[in-house]
């Protein structure tokens, strides 16, 4: 490890555009344009790098949600969107898409003073993404028709049957604040491209950059009503949206828990639902490879974004023969990961998005130590004088099935280390686990590549990579990490219903 200066805690200062725009009112987005609350409630913003306030967001209430449901409804039932011609509604995507690049700048410093990941990787990473899932998804506005097809107990030339695909209606998409624009334009682009319209949740901690998306889809061109954005509470706009009886719809992304809850309460009115949902992925480390070629891309895939990833390589599996050097190699990076302010330009891993996080963290790395898990690396919260809610990255061995750190989606920079000896054994340790989102493994004999890829049990399967993720291909949960799959066509299915015509010859 090199000699580094020490780390100054301090968060750096806000651009001028940053504080304009943190201080704009409290406003809602319903109906294309921005509105008052119905009441004077507010959520205060934090920086997690300062922990300071830094702004209010809007509380929305009940009628708050009522006005945007109903907006989305009318949107939706006058055909203001669905009825536009195909290469208008995806010429209007692309543009959405043109402004959100062009306001990279901002959105990537709003992003790191809201949610405390680093500046440059929001630029990197998270505006870039969005708007290419935007450009992608626009493309299946006019490219996802139904099919004729020949009915089988009737005789041919009698009965002409063909099949549509119709947007499901109004959805409600409640985001997580762990990539807070991204997950949102995730969300809307299949929604939108499907022909549906939207109420979008941002989460209580993050909703800075979905209020700024607010000004794009204003601009880019959408008639109102087809976007609409509430802040507030999970508990209680979240809920509402949840068994809204004109929500037709509902797309969720964030904890097991919650997304077990919306479950039970969209089955009243039985709405259409996906969620995606936490991970515990095994990362599977075979004796061929070199650890130190590839322990940098391990730490990666557990430290990246402080772990607050549902695909976070979490549990670690080495074999035997290189468990110890796999570790080693790890290590070595903690310098590299060591949290800094999302505005330091050298910052690689930011803080933690909040202090409830930065504590629950710290419980499972206490109780980790607690059942007996030596800690290899990290464990501390550095710089807490100052506010800011730093973890550093962690990395505990000698752990066993049943410890909380195994089992227990832990959504920090923490991974837990196991050694395996034959395929059979890492397949079932891997797959000891409620859940089934992303699984990694290493290796370069192809035969052992396919063959585990074969048996864990999970929604996506990378081989030396970690992370990977395309708008062109499926991604969701097996088990208990999800029901449906976002991405692809796959993606945009979800948003729409088949309807089956048949007529008389
Ligand atoms: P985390 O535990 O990581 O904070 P959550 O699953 O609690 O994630 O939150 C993800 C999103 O779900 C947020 O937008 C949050 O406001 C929302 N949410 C939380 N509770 C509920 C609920 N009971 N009904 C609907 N949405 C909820």
């Amino acid at each position: 490890m090199t000699k580094r200066d020490p780390i100054d805690y301090r968060q750096r200062a806000y651009s001028a555009e940053g504080h304009a725009f943190l201080a704009r009112p409290p406003r809602l987005f319903i109906g294309g344009e921005w509105v008052m609350p119905s009441d004077e409630a507010t959520i205060a913003v934090e920086d997690p790098s300062s922990g300071e306030t830094i702004a209010q967001i809007a509380d929305a209430g009940d009628g708050d949600v009522d006005r945007a449901v109903a907006a989305a409804r009318a949107a939706f039932d006058q055909q203001r969107w669905h009825g536009l011609a195909p290469m208008e509604r995806e010429a209007v995507m692309h543009r959405l898409a043109d402004l959100i690049e062009a306001d990279a700048e901002l959105l990537a410093e709003l992003e790191a003073i809201d949610n405390g990941k680093p500046r440059t990787i929001a630029a990197e990473i998270d505006i870039p993404r969005a708007v290419s899932h935007l450009r992608f998804m626009a493309g299946w506005a006019s490219k996802s028709g139904g099919r004729t097809t020949a009915p089988y107990t009737m005789p041919a030339g009698t009965m002409f049957g063909y099949t549509v695909k119709e947007p499901v209606g109004v959805a409600a998409q409640i985001v997580p604040w762990n990539y807070p624009l991204l997950m949102a334009c995730l969300k809307i682009a299949p929604a939108l491209a499907a022909g549906c319209t939207v109420v979008l949740k941002p989460a209580e901690q993050t909703s800075l950059t979905t209020l700024r998306l607010g000004d794009h889809l204003a601009e880019a061109g959408f008639p109102a009503g087809v976007v609409n954005i509430v802040t507030g509470r999970g508990e209680t706009v979240g809920e509402r949206l949840v068994r809204h009886e004109d929500v037709d719809k509902v797309a969720f992304t964030g904890s097991t828990e919650i997304g077990k809850r919306i479950n039970r309460a969209a089955t009243d009115t039985l709405k259409r639902v996906t969620l995606e949902l936490g991970g515990k992925g095994p990362v599977i480390v075979l004796p061929d490879v070199d650890p130190a070629d590839i322990a940098p891309s391990l730490a990666k895939a557990s430290f990246f974004n402080s772990g607050q990833v549902c695909v976070a390589g979490s549990r670690l599996f080495a074999h035997r023969s290189v468990f110890d050097r796999v570790l080693e190699g790890i290590a070595e990076t903690a310098g590299d990961w060591a949290p800094r302010p999302s505005l330091d330009p050298e910052a690689q891993m930011g803080p933690l998005v909040s202090g409830e996080q930065l504590e629950r963290v710290m419980g499972y790395v206490a109780a980790g130590r607690c059942d007996g898990a030596s800690v290899v690396m990290g464990g501390d919260a550095p710089g807490s004088g100052g506010g800011g809610h730093y973890f550093s990255p962690t990395l505990l061995a000698e752990v066993s099935p049943q410890m909380s750190v195994v089992r227990e989606e832990i959504f920090g920079p923490v991974v837990v280390a196991q050694r395996f000896d034959e395929l059979d054994e890492v397949a079932r340790m891997a797959n000891d686990t409620h859940y089934g989102l992303s699984a990694g493994i290493w290796t370069h004999d192809l035969s052992a590549m396919h063959g585990l890829a074969a048996r864990l049990k999970a929604g996506i399967v990378w081989g030396n990579c970690h992370g990977a993720i395309d708008s062109a291909l499926p991604f969701g949960g097996f088990k208990q990490s999800g029901l449906g799959r976002e991405g692809g066509l796959e993606g945009v299915q979800i948003y729409q219903e088949t309807k089956t015509v048949m007529i008389k010859l």
